[in-house]
Order: C-alpha cells, then sequence, then structure tokens
C-alpha cells in the first residue's frame, strides 16, 4: 500500500502519541511542551530528559547518551517493537485512511469525468442546434420586397428606414413547430416569417430569430392550440445566449432591448441598437449569493437580485459603445421585476465601464407601440 504525504502527515497528527507515551512515563506540562524521565528502558534517565512537543505531535530525549526523537511511527517502531514503517501505518489505520482516500479520488475522477462528458454533449447538442438553426436562415431570402418589410416598414411604422439586410432575411413558408401532447411534436402552421441572424462574439452565426406574421404582413401571427393555449409568435432557434442581434453599426453610443421592433424603432433617430432577443440574454444572470429584495406588491415574494453575475451569459455588445441606452418594454405583467432586472443590466454595463441607463417608455408600450403612437417626433 502506498500512502500520500498527506496522508502519512494527517495520520501522524491525529495519532494519541501522549497517551502511547503516559503508559510508561509521567510527563509534567512545562510550557507548551511536557516533559519526563526518558522511558527507553536502556536509558536510566534521572534527569526527565524526554520532552513531548503536541504541537508537531512528537518526542525528543535531550540526553546525548539517548538522543531519540520523532513521531508517533518512529515510538512504534523504537519502543513498541514494531518490525517496519508499513506495519506502523497499517496499525495506525493507514490502510483505512488510503482506501479512503482512494476511493475520494475516484469518485472525484468520476465526477470530473460527467463533467467533461456533460460539457462535451451540451457543446455538441448546441451545435446541432446552430447548424439547424443556420440552415433556416440560409434558406430564407431578401428581405427587401418581403411581407416581413412591409410588416417592419407599415404595421410596425418604421416607414423608410435602412434595414439591415445581412441580419434580416424572409422565410415564405417556415413550418411552426408545436408540442400538441405531452412529447408529441407538430406542424401546426406555416407561413411567411421574419428571420433574424445572432452572431457570437466572434461575429460568428450563433442562432435564428423567427418572428412568424400573418399572410399581408399586416402584424405578427396569433397562434392558440386546441385546449386555447396561446403560442408565441416568436421563437429563436440554437444557443443565442451571449450572442445579439446586430441592428445597426458599432457607435459610441448605443442602445440595446428585448425585441427586434423595438430596436429598430430607435433609428430614426440615430440610435443604433443591437437586439438581446429575449430579457434573459438582455440583462444575464443574478449573482447566485446576491440579496433579493422583498417584492413589493406580490407579498411573500422576492424580487429578482439587482446584483449581476459577471459570468453568465448576456448578449455581446461591442467594444465601442461605451455608453449604453437599455431599452425597456413597460408592457409586462410584473413591472417591479421588471426594474430590478434592467438596474441589473445596468449594474453590469458599468461594471464594464460603460456608461448606461435604462429608457422606459409610458406604462403598458414597448418602445415600439409608444413611437407609432406618438409618430416620428416622439424622441
Ligand atoms: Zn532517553
Amino acid at each position: 500500500m502506498r500512502y500520500s504525504t498527506l496522508d502519512l502527515l494527517r495520520l501522524k497528527q491525529s495519532a494519541d502519541l501522549y497517551g502511547r507515551i503516559c503508559r510508561h512515563t509521567t510527563l509534567r506540562k512545562s510550557g507548551r511542551l511536557y516533559s519526563g524521565k526518558c522511558p527507553f528502558p536502556d536509558h536510566d534517565d534521572r534527569n526527565a530528559s524526554f520532552v513531548f512537543d503536541p504541537v508537531s505531535n512528537s518526542f525528543r530525549c535531550y540526553s546525548t547518551a539517548c538522543g531519540r526523537s520523532g513521531s508517533i511511527i518512529d515510538w512504534m517502531m523504537e519502543f513498541e517493537g514494531f518490525s517496519s514503517f508499513a506495519d506502523a501505518v497499517e496499525a495506525l489505520g493507514g490502510a483505512q485512511i488510503a482506501r479512503d482516500q482512494c476511493w475520494q479520488d475516484k469518485q472525484q475522477k468520476l465526477v470530473q469525468d460527467n463533467k467533461v462528458l456533460a460539457a462535451a454533449r451540451t457543446a455538441s447538442t448546441q451545435e446541432k442546434a446552430r447548424q439547424a438553426a443556420y440552415k433556416i436562415f440560409s434558406a430564407g431570402t431578401e428581405l427587401s420586397g418581403s411581407v416581413a418589410e412591409t410588416y417592419l416598414r407599415e404595421a410596425r411604422g418604421l416607414g423608410d428606414i435602412p434595414l439591415p439586410g445581412a441580419v434580416l432575411r424572409f422565410a415564405a413558408d417556415l413550418p411552426y413547430w408545436a408540442e400538441t401532447a405531452k412529447g408529441r411534436f407538430e406542424i401546426i402552421h406555416h407561413g411567411p416569417a421574419l428571420l433574424a441572424a445572432f452572431q457570437n462574439k466572434q461575429g460568428r452565426f450563433a442562432a435564428v430569430h423567427q418572428t412568424w406574421l400573418n399572410a399581408d404582413g399586416s402584424g405578427k401571427i396569433k397562434l392558440s392550440l386546441e385546449d386555447g393555449l396561446r403560442l408565441p409568435a416568436k421563437k429563436i432557434r440554437g444557443p443565442y445566449m451571449g450572442a445579439s442581434l446586430r441592428l445597426g453599426p458599432p457607435a459610441p453610443v448605443m442602445g440595446v432591448g428585448e425585441g427586434i421592433e423595438t430596436c429598430l424603432s430607435c433609428a430614426p433617430f440615430g440610435l443604433s441598437c443591437w437586439c438581446a432577443g429575449s430579457l434573459g440574454n438582455l440583462v444575464g444572470s443574478g449573482k447566485p449569493d446576491g440579496i433579493c429584495e422583498p417584492h413589493p406588491v406580490r407579498t411573500g415574494h422576492l424580487l429578482p437580485s439587482r446584483q449581476p453575475d459577471m459570468a453568465s451569459a448576456r448578449a455581446f455588445l461591442p467594444f465601442e459603445a461605451r455608453s449604453m441606452i437599455v431599452l425597456a418594454d413597460s408592457d409586462t405583467k410584473d413591472l417591479e421585476a421588471l426594474k430590478a432586472q434592467l438596474e441589473r443590466a445596468v449594474r453590469r454595463l458599468r461594471f464594464e465601464e460603460r456608461s448606461a441607463q435604462i429608457l422606459w417608455p409610458p406604462l403598458g408600450m414597448d418602445m415600439n407601440d409608444w413611437i407609432l403612437a406618438n409618430g416620428r417626433d416622439a424622441a
């Protein structure tokens, strides 16, 4: 059996050397040490030359004629007659300790292997999703002249603003998959859709944002299951967390928002915006051990943490953007929670040494509603 240095150290430190010595001589406390007559039979000690040190758990005889010293192992071999180091260690329970250690090492390796395996599986699943998303996006056609362009320019009131053709595309007949029963996925609709490409930090395609539209581009499609459950008109496919829709050029002052329409609505005012696609990707996660305040309206609930977890994924924003405007959508069910989350986004941006502020449209509206309601002169 081989023992690690650490195992031996633990064993030597934890063994009761004091008790073993006291069976053969009387030790008295003297300062931080214990001293007494040397117990070795061949040393007829009359001067209390023998010392036990409780800190190092070791003994020493200061008589030049004897001079024995060492740890519990030395004591066992020299005084108690153990013939080998290994025997002494074994008698102290070393084998058990080593076995425990060996078991722990194995467990640790197993956990580590599983983590590596899980990460590889996640990476492989994500890469498959990314490729499927890319297939959808690259199968799309130019936005120009499409129903999706009609939707943005007319239904969302964006007029003649330049639309980023590399990021936005059109699918004439995109299938919509939904889980119609537990574990059963079916195409419940297909029709025209606006496509948008998420790019990660490196500029690589990451995911596709899909917005299904009415056939005439007059608005988003309204879909529901037979039991009446409403389905979202927007879906993202691919690993988009940490990636963003680059709807405008990098600039010193930029906007970032959750929805494509909101972000594009800022273009007429000269504000270049990148889009996060979801609130989670806009604000990042809260610090795991962060403080959550009580919800001021919903008794017994806590607000989301305002403290950012800087390691979590959040929509990538260009370095050039030193001043960020976070675009809030006030058409939320829980305004207090949204405020806390956007505050987190602002704090995170400030940690990145950017200046940041939140732009709030009036209650119950998103930025696009607001601009539509007020016309182009609103801001
Ligand atoms: Zn001695």
